[in-house]
Formats: structure tokens, sequence, C-alpha cells
């Protein structure tokens, strides 16, 4: 079985400093050991130009052993003699990792040539790399075309909450979104607005929609090219879309500087707004109560900072208190929030992929998914 899994971990000086992406493989992984399957495990990591040493997939083989409870042996390249000699030597129920599948430029274009020499390892192929999902490459989308493939234990529960939430949600039906950028997520704002019966809207995106409402927001996070778009939305929006009332500001960017509280009307010219103020997360927080579909993206300040994290603290807390409601983490900068933050076990589930569930959110087809015969 070929298993093309996310592997591209957060990592510092050689060490793995998150491996939620490795430990929620494991489901697919003791499956594939308890049927007896020879399991060659594909992945990319980082963005190397060609056989980068520096990339190499090997220092991750102790963090994948202990975290799957099973040997793990590496081959030194993804497909070739190197890739058939593993093949060769594996018995049933053994693992082993390829190196990087990137070092191959042809990789990223989807190059019909080495998803076929990638194909050739295995008799089945196993699509379980929600994070890669976006991307149409050789090793998730060009290799389904040459063998039988089915969705693994993870991916299964991506497209299961992610798109089962904003598609058939179990109504009231919230969004929270943040974040930096409005720009980053038009897409996303938009298909929620659709779907969602209130959107929130909080982190350094807010600023752009209270520009649009025509107050002032002193030197908070500004796209001045977005404000038309703001605008528009909050027309077409009307009551569905609710901005913070108050705000966390200062002078600059830190733990030490003096902050201000400030309600919308009242920013000072020379602050910003770095996180959602205490009556926002009491509004926020209300407009959550009795929500049976929560679906998160985005922090709602410099949560980085602990000074700017109570917002993002505030709608964790919030969301936890939730009674029977599915609650989910679109990835990314939120996911990070919520697990350095300590919310992790509260969310009926955190996504592995940034860019794919961002996408997802946007309603967009992914070809990771798409590809896959048997979901
Ligand atoms: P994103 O990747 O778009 O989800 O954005 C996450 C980043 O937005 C985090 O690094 C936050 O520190 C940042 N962010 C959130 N709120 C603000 C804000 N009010 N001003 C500046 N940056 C913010």
């Amino acid at each position: 079985v070929l298993l093309r899994a996310d592997l591209n971990v957060p990592a510092e000086n050689g060490t793995i400093t998150d491996t939620t992406r490795i430990d929620r493989l494991k489901p697919t992984i003791d499956y594939l050991v308890k049927n007896g399957a020879k399991t060659m495990v594909i992945s990319h990591y980082g963005r190397p130009k060609g056989v980068t040493p520096e990339f190499s997939q090997a220092f991750m083989l102790p963090a994948l052993k202990q975290s799957w409870g099973v040997d793990v042996t590496f081959a030194e390249d993804c497909i070739g003699p190197k890739a058939e000699d593993a093949k060769n030597k594996l018995h049933a129920g053994q693992v082993v990792l390829l190196e990087n599948v990137r070092f191959h430029p042809e990789e990223e274009k989807n190059d019909a040539g080495f998803a076929r020499e990638l194909a050739k390892l295995g008799d089945l192929f196993v699509n379980d790399a929600f994070g890669t999902a976006h991307r149409a490459h050789a090793s998730n989308v060009g290799i389904a075309s040459n063998l039988e493939s089915a969705a693994g234990f993870l991916m299964e529960k991506e497209i299961k909450f992610i798109g089962g939430a904003v598609d058939e949600p179990v109504r009231p039906f919230v969004a929270i979104l943040g974040g930096a950028k409005v720009s980053d997520k038009i897409g996303v704002i938009k298909h929620l607005l659709n779907k969602a019966d209130k959107v929130l809207i909080g982190g350094g995106m807010a600023y752009t929609f209270m520009k649009a409402q025509g107050l002032e927001i002193g030197k908070s996070l500004l796209e001045a090219d977005k404000v038309e778009l703001a605008k528009e939305l909050l027309e077409s929006a009307g009551d569905k879309l609710i901005l913070p009332i108050d705000a966390k500001m200062a002078h600059e960017f830190g733990n030490d500087v003096e902050i201000t509280i400030a309600k919308n009307e009242e920013f000072p010219a020379d602050q910003m707004a770095l996180d959602i103020g205490p009556a926002s997360v009491e509004l926020f927080a209300k407009e959550l109560e009795g929500a049976k579909t929560v679906v998160w993206n985005g922090p709602m300040g410099v949560f980085e900072l602990s000074n700017f994290a109570q917002g993002t603290i505030g709608v964790c807390e919030a969301i936890a208190k939730l009674n029977d409601a599915v609650t989910i983490i679109g990835g990314g900068d939120s996911a990070a929030a919520a697990m350095q933050l300590g919310f992790a076990d509260d969310f009926t589930h955190i996504s592995t992929g940034g860019g794919a569930s961002l996408e997802y959110l946007e309603g967009k087809e992914l070809p990771g998914v798409a590809s896959i015969s048997d979901k």
C-alpha cells in the first residue's frame, strides 16, 4: 500500500516541535499494519529545490516509531532502485518511509511519468494527506489515476467534519473568522455568509470592516483596497455579520507595552488594535450560546503575545462550553492558538490542513479529494 501522508511537520534544529500531524495518522497506520499491508509512506517536507539534504525526512524516524508504535525503516529515494529495494525487503505489517517526494521537481508539476514511477511501487493507494489536498501534485493526484485509491481515516474525518459542517450544518451555525488579512479570507467570508446563521469577525481583518463603517481605526491593520469590498459585504450580510465592539490597543507590538481598552468610536489615533476587547468577548460568547455547529478560522488578536491572547482565549472558552455542538477549527493559526492555549481537547475536530481547510471552507473542490476513487 502506498500511503500519502502529510509529514510536513514544524521542526527546529532537527527536532519536531509539534507531532499532531504524525499522531493523527495512527489510525490509518494501525489499520494497515493489523491487516498485514506492506506500507510505503510518501510525503513531502518543506520546499526543497531538488535534492536538498536539510529537507531529508530521515530525521522523522524516531518520532514516527514513537507515535505509531511500529518499527519504521527509511528509503533514500521515493522512486527507482532504492525505493524498489526497500519494497522488496518489506514484510507484511511493516512500514517504510520514503525520502521527500519534492526532491523530484516532477512532483509539483504532477508529471504523469513520475506519478507512474511512484504507482509502480504499490497495489493500492491510500491518501491521508489532507494538508496537501488543495494541490494537484503527482503523489496525491497523478498517482490516483494509476491505482485503485481510498481515503485514509484522517482524510475521511477532515471531509466529514469540515465538509459536513459547512454543507449540512445542524443549526444554529456560527462561523468565527479572524486572522490578519481580509484579502486572505475573502472567499471564506463570502461562502460562510451564505451558509452560516451568524459570522463573527475578529482579528486584524475586523478593522478594515470598521473603516468601511466609517469608524476611525487609529493605526490598526487596514487594507485600504478592501474597504469597498468590506462595505459591500456589510450591506449584503445585514445583521448576520457581527464585528467587535471594543479593542485592546497599544502603541506597538510587545508584551511590555501600555494597553488601552477602547470602544469602537474611541480608538486613539496613535494606537493599534491588537486584540478584541472584553465587551467583544462577551458579545461573541453570547452569539455563540446555543450554537450547534461552530466553524472557526483565524485568531481574534495577536495571540502569540500573552497580553493580546485574551480575545482568542475567550472565544475558545465560549466554544468549549457549548453542549452537543460540532465545533471545528479550520487549521492554520487558530489550530496552533487553540493547542498553545490548552483547548485542543475542547473541539470536535481540529483540522490538520491550513491552506487546504481554508479552500475547503471557501466551498472549493480540492483536487486531492476529488481524485480519490473510494471516499
Ligand atoms: P492568519 O494566518 O490570517 O490566520 O493570521 C494569523 C495572524 O494574524 C497571527 O499571527 C496574529 O498575530 C495576527 N493578528 C491577529 N489579529 C491581529 C491584529 N489585530 N493586528 C495584527 N495582527 C493580528
